[in-house]
């Protein structure tokens, strides 16, 4: 916890949510140093789907903070403006088991979430562009999407305005901790003193932190996200299917997201490529003619029990360690609330099911 009157505190990694947690440190005062081992979004946030959703929470609390993260969108969204790419275009559910999909509705709306049924013919004029939709679908009207690199951008840029430092192409080789204290991170050409280490460095936070003791269980999970150019519009909203994610970026461009191909059954990431682009055709109209014009391989980075690791170490005084999947759907909360926990000296309780000890 921070003891000094000014703290110097240095956020490992400008991912969505390094950025997030600088942009409100720096908001509050606080003195600040990003440090990026390349271009602020070059990690798993650049080859996120950016689905920003509460419906695809785990448990209850879990959904209600991803509920407040939608909120602080709209938060950010009146203080930067438009250059997030917040689109708030809701997501239908259009997966082929209906009782997958009436579960899901059952428990969101009994949690008290804006989800609601739809059949075939409501599915169908929402989203016309669906062939064949499934009987029974769904609509949350509150979610939407965002360019996860925009709004990346835009975070770090707004924490430089407020006076936050960046080191970009300074890659973090260590923590130092003397005594169990965080005292500086080492650069390659450097070093770079500090009070308080955030560690913010997606899949790699698990090798930043295993020289000091201390357990961060991340796992690289990836996916496949596929860009498709389209002739208009063949989607209006995010459209989630059994096997895949779809939204429309623009006018011209659809983004799919798809899981990694099963290597142990064969599969190759041009392969699921080949079919993706075969599925576009046959069940979008207008999808026959959409053409691949890219394939990115994103590794996420995966708490092992799937919920976010935030909060101070227990181990090392001035260590704050935050990890999570849906870092693009949590980042401004995540960053608003870390920046009251380090500067405010104080526990946010949304955090409290989230914090590193629980390993
Ligand atoms: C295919 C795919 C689809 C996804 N879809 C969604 C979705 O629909 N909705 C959603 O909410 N989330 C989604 N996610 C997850 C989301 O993208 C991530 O949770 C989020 O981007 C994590 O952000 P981050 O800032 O923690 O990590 P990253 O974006 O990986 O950022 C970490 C940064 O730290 C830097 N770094 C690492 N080590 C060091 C070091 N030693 N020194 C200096 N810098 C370092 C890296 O270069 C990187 O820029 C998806 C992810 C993938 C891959």
């Amino acid at each position: 916890m921070m003891t000094e009157a000014n703290p110097r505190i240095v956020v490992i990694g400008a991912g969505i949510v390094g950025a997030s947690i600088a942009y409100h440190l720096a908001g509050r005062g606080a003195q600040v140093t990003i440090i990026e081992k390349g271009a602020p979004a070059a990690g798993a946030t650049a080859k996120s789907f950016a689905w920003i959703n509460v419906s695809s929470a785990l448990d209850v609390p879990y959904a209600r903070l991803r509920d407040q993260a939608l909120g602080e969108w709209h938060r950010l969204a009146a203080e930067i403006g438009p250059g997030l790419g917040l689109d708030w275009c809701g997501t239908v559910f259009a997966t082929a088991e209906a009782s997958k999909t009436e579960q899901r509705v059952d428990t969101h709306a009994a949690w008290g979430f804006d989800i609601r049924k739809l059949d075939r013919r409501q599915i169908e004029a929402l989203e016309p562009g669906l062939v064949n939709p499934p009987p029974v679908g769904a609509i949350a009207t509150g979610e939407g999407a965002i360019d996860p690199v925009a709004a990346t951008v835009a975070l770090v840029d707004g924490a430089q305005r407020a006076g936050a430092q960046l080191i970009p192409d300074g890659e973090v080789r260590g923590i130092d901790a003397p005594g169990n204290r965080v005292s500086a991170v080492e650069l390659d050409d450097r070093q770079v003193p500090a009070d308080i280490v955030v560690v913010a460095a997606g899949t790699q936070a698990l090798a930043l932190c295993a020289p000091l003791d201390v357990t961060v269980p991340i796992q690289s999970s990836p996916g496949l996200i596929l860009r498709f150019e389209t002739s208009g519009r063949l989607l209006n909203h995010v459209v989630v299917t059994s096997d895949m994610e779809l939204r429309q970026v623009s006018d011209d461009q659809l983004l799919v997201g798809a899981d990694y191909p099963d290597e142990a059954a064969g599969e190759t990431v041009d392969g699921v490529a080949r079919r993706v682009t075969s599925q576009i055709g046959t069940r979008l109209r207008g999808g026959e003619t959409a053409t691949l014009t890219s394939v990115e391989v994103g590794v996420r980075p995966m708490p092992s029990d799937g919920f976010p690791i935030v909060g101070f170490s227990a181990k090392v005084d001035g260590l704050y360690l935050a990890a999570m999947h849906s870092g693009v759907t949590l980042a401004p909360a995540i960053g608003r609330f870390a920046a009251m926990e380090i500067v405010d000296q104080t526990e946010v309780a949304a955090l409290e099911d989230y914090r590193p000890g629980r390993f």
